[in-house]
């Protein structure tokens, strides 16, 4: 049992988040967006939500997981190297790498243990990393857990990472960035990103989390959009996300997902994904591809969206997608205002550090294709007059 010094620190360290306003709570919402049910029974637009395609809550993708978990069960028993691995898993795998136009591609349990796993994997001690300086926090422990030399990179900064890349004797480089950024909503500058990674022999690793199902032709991701998917060495993707479902995909040359598959952790000493969900990926694989229509609704009511908060004067940080912030600066004025759109019914929790960097508390809004137009100009409404 621990000393009591335990509950002392544990509880001191609440109060001091309390104090600062970052503290943290859980809260449970019925139902799948745009609209869900707080606690009190209120019915609130959800927008805040990764379900960018409305995915989530498609009967197909439901039925998909029923029918697995009938078929195949709800658990899959063991790792992927042992007896976790099914055949659904080889054809949506297969599926990707067609998807993504590379060799190959591997399932992973979540983008977090993507992240972690892949990055640990790739790079070891005497390797240098290259990290925007906003990416993920998955990212940023992967790099700690690969114990190679890290290099912070100032955000979308391509001559601070050429000076980095320069001044770096490591034999192996590997360069790491979210295509779109998650908090931010802009994007990394994926076509200097890959020439600088061919000249200087570095590795490419995209996480392409918030891009996955709504940028490229066929939701491929921005790099394919952009037309350097070609020259990324691995991409990876989200099924959380605008997929509806759960799980992580990387994708690229065989070698590279063979090696993925003998030295990544998190996919060696975790339970493979259950039926259902790997069932639910496989359908959102294929609504995805066929989403063209969604994706530019959805586009079009980012754009809408992101102009009326651009005409009150806000700062939406480089937002050019579907997720547009609204700065705010410290915590408690995020929470205040995040909570003055609640009474009006619109649902954004704020977004604190260390999710963003000190001072740059916001509201992170997330647009889905299947928000309705004028739910939209009500949230606006509310918006300008909360924040006006
Ligand atoms: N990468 C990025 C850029 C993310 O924003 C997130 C989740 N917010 C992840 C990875 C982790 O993905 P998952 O939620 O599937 O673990």
């Amino acid at each position: 049992m621990a000393s009591s010094e335990w509950d002392a620190v544990l509880a001191r360290s609440l109060a001091e988040l309390d104090e600062r306003g970052l503290l943290r709570r859980l809260r449970p919402f019925e139902g799948v967006g745009p609209r869900l049910r707080a606690a009190d029974g209120r019915e609130l637009l959800d927008l805040c939500s990764n379900d960018y395609l409305g995915l989530a809550g498609h009967p197909a993708l439901a039925e998909a997981a029923a029918r697995a978990a009938r078929e195949r069960g709800t658990g899959a028993t063991a790792s992927r190297l042992i007896v976790g691995d099914d055949p659904e898993y080889e054809r949506l795998e297969a599926r990707l790498a067609e998807h993504e136009g590379t060799e190959a591609a591997l399932v992973l349990g979540s983008g977090y243990a993507a992240n972690v796993g892949v990055v640990a994997a790739l790079a070891g001690r005497g390797d240098a990393i290259f990290s925007d300086e906003l990416n993920h926090a998955s990212i940023i422990d992967g790099c700690r857990l690969s114990r190679a030399d890290v290099h912070r990179y100032r955000h979308g900064d391509v001559e601070h990472l050429v000076e980095q890349l320069r001044g770096s004797g490591a034999a192996r480089k590997l360069i790491v960035t979210e295509s779109v950024f998650s908090m931010d909503g802009d994007v990394a500058p994926l076509g200097e990103l890959v020439e600088l990674a061919g000249r200087h022999g570095a590795a490419l690793l995209l996480d392409e989390a918030h891009a996955a199902g709504v940028f490229g032709p066929h939701g491929e991701g921005l790099a394919r959009e952009l037309g350097v998917a070609d020259r990324v060495d691995l991409h990876l993707g989200t099924f959380s996300k605008a997929f509806g479902v759960y799980g992580a995909y990387v994708a690229g040359r065989a070698d590279w997902i063979r090696f993925l598959q003998n030295r990544c952790r998190s996919l060696v000493y975790s339970t493979a994904l259950p039926p259902p969900v790997i069932g639910a990926a496989a359908a959102a694989l294929e609504l995805v591809r066929e989403a063209g229509d969604a994706r530019a609704a959805l586009r079009r009511k980012a754009a809408r969206f992101r102009a009326r908060l651009c005409e009150l004067g806000v700062d939406t940080c480089g937002s050019t997608t579907q997720i547009v912030p609204l700065l705010v600066g410290e915590p408690g004025d995020a929470v205040r205002l995040s909570g003055q759109l609640e009474e009006r019914g619109i649902l954004c929790i704020a977004i604190r550090p260390p999710t963003v960097p000190p001072g740059t508390a916001r509201l992170r809004f997330s647009l889905m294709a299947t928000h309705d137009d004028a739910d939209l100009e009500r949230a606006l409404d509310a918006i300008a007059d909360a924040a006006g």
